[in-house]
């Protein structure tokens, strides 16, 4: 888990929390990655992505840190679940309604149309209004869509959540038919709104007067999913074992990273399985014990030592409680056996440099450079790749590395800056100066749509230029 931010401006290669990167600057809420947590959104949302007629390469399931019980759509394709809402399922087929439904807004454009009709609203297609009554009653902040509530205009709110319910009725019948197709059971969509529901009801938002009217997660909407599910010839069948232990690990770990000392509460001691492992693995590690923290991987590594992530978890670990070199064979490992994960690639890059063993530096510059052209949507494998060049004395290519860095951390700014600077040091023409060309044009472009605009708020888009 790794938390870039603020932090990635800092040379010192001290305790960064790698594996969850929150990637997340310029809006109230950060995006958290993490390889093995990418890799199961993908897997469990690629066939409802096919049943639903869009193309897998361009949906995206992406984990924002909001403890909020909640999940949305934003930028076209992009489905985000609140690390709150992943917490909360209790199984996968849970998560996996619950996607169901949410690409039932991507593929009936949704979002676009809730531009044209509903003004500051349009930000939260949420799946239900009611979570955002019910995060105002947490004491959440209140977002673009929670705003309109406070404001009290209440004509137009009517009309809003008339809108809203016939798109979350029409997201619930497209999401049952993304399951149905996908041969996945609708139950875990059932027991998940139900959750929720008993989560309304707890909070006594049932009793306002406007409750009928505003409350689109009605006892109809679940009734009529019923139906459709019951009928449904993969109502029964059970959750994919393997799926669930996948589930069962990102979840724990999840836990770890978001919360510790609640890991440590959920997950005692005398929970001796792998989730009960990987959880405490990140609390001991978060709450300064890395000794425990160790022995805490190790336990998962003896269930399976070849696991890439258990050895990503070892391996960051060592790195970030100031045992580079330690954790530099144990990344070796993980980066072997899941070679198509740059973010671990990555942080096996941040320990040999960590390392300062001038030796390790080739190894580092040809590891990081591969996992950008993977995945270059890491502001943290740009910062480690600069320091590279700035090693080198390659100052231009360090300033096009600064210049990637601040765009993907949209600070057009400092980006515009970096990228005249390369510009004027590359060869004209060459694949890096048109680079540093395009980062120019568009920290432009942003910096002249932010003056005429104000700061946007949206989350942006991964992997593409602000
Ligand atoms: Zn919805």
């Amino acid at each position: 888990m790794t938390r870039f931010l603020s932090r990635a401006t800092r040379i010192a290669v001290t305790a960064l929390l790698l594996a969850f990167a929150i990637v997340q600057p310029a809006a109230a809420q950060e995006v958290l990655r993490d390889s093995e947590t990418e890799l199961l959104f993908h897997d469990i949302s690629a066939p409802l992505v096919q049943a639903a007629g869009l193309d897998p390469h361009n949906v995206k399931v992406v984990l924002l840190k909001d403890d909020s019980i909640n999940a949305f759509v934003a930028g076209g394709q992009i489905v985000y679940i609140h690390s709150g809402l992943l917490t909360a399922a209790d199984n996968v087929n849970q998560l996996q309604g619950v996607i169901a439904h949410e690409l039932g807004h991507v593929a009936g454009g949704h979002i676009l149309r809730m531009d044209e009709g509903a003004g500051a609203a349009t930000k939260i297609s949420i799946l239900s209004l009611v979570l955002a009554a019910a995060a105002i009653a947490a004491g959440a902040p209140p977002d673009a869509g929670m705003g309109i509530l406070y404001a009290g205009q209440r004509a137009a709110l009517g009309d809003f959540m008339a809108f809203t319910r016939a798109q979350e009725s029409s997201a619930d019948l497209a999401g049952a038919s993304y399951l149905s197709k996908a041969g996945v059971s609708g139950r875990g969509s059932l027991e998940f709104f139900k959750k929720l529901q008993n989560q309304e009801y707890r909070l006594a938002i049932y009793s306002e007067d406007s409750y009928d009217r505003t409350h689109p997660l009605s006892q109809e909407r679940i009734q009529a999913l019923e139906e459709i599910y019951h009928k449904d010839p993969s109502w029964a069948k059970p959750i994919d074992p393997a799926l669930e232990a996948r589930f069962e690990r990102v979840k724990a770990k999840l836990q770890g990273y978001i919360d510790p000392q609640l890991a440590i509460r959920k997950y005692p001691e005398s929970d001796q399985t792998v989730p009960g492992h990987y959880a405490r693995a990140y609390a001991y590690h978060l709450g300064a014990y890395p000794d425990k923290a160790v022995s805490e991987a190790d336990s998962l590594l003896k269930t399976a030592p070849e696991d890439p992530f258990f050895l990503e978890l070892k391996g960051q670990i060592l790195l970030e409680s100031g045992k580079p070199k330690e954790a530099i064979p144990v990344l070796r490992e993980s980066v072997k056996n899941a070679p198509d994960q740059p973010m671990i690639a990555v942080m096996l890059g941040h320990a040999l440099i960590a390392s300062e063993d001038d030796k390790n530096f080739a190894e580092a510059k040809q590891v990081l450079k591969a996992a950008v052209n993977r995945d270059n949507d890491n502001p943290f494998a740009w910062l480690q790749l600069g320091m590279i060049y700035d090693h080198e004395g390659d100052t231009p290519r360090a300033a096009l590395a600064t210049a990637e860095r601040n765009n993907l951390e949209g600070n057009p700014k400092l980006a515009l800056t970096s990228a005249r600077m390369a510009m004027m040091g590359i060869p004209a023409n060459t694949p890096d100066y048109l680079r540093a060309q395009d980062i120019y044009l568009v920290s432009e472009n942003a910096l002249k749509k932010d003056k005429k605009r104000g700061v946007k708020v949206e989350p942006r888009e991964p992997g593409k230029p602000k």
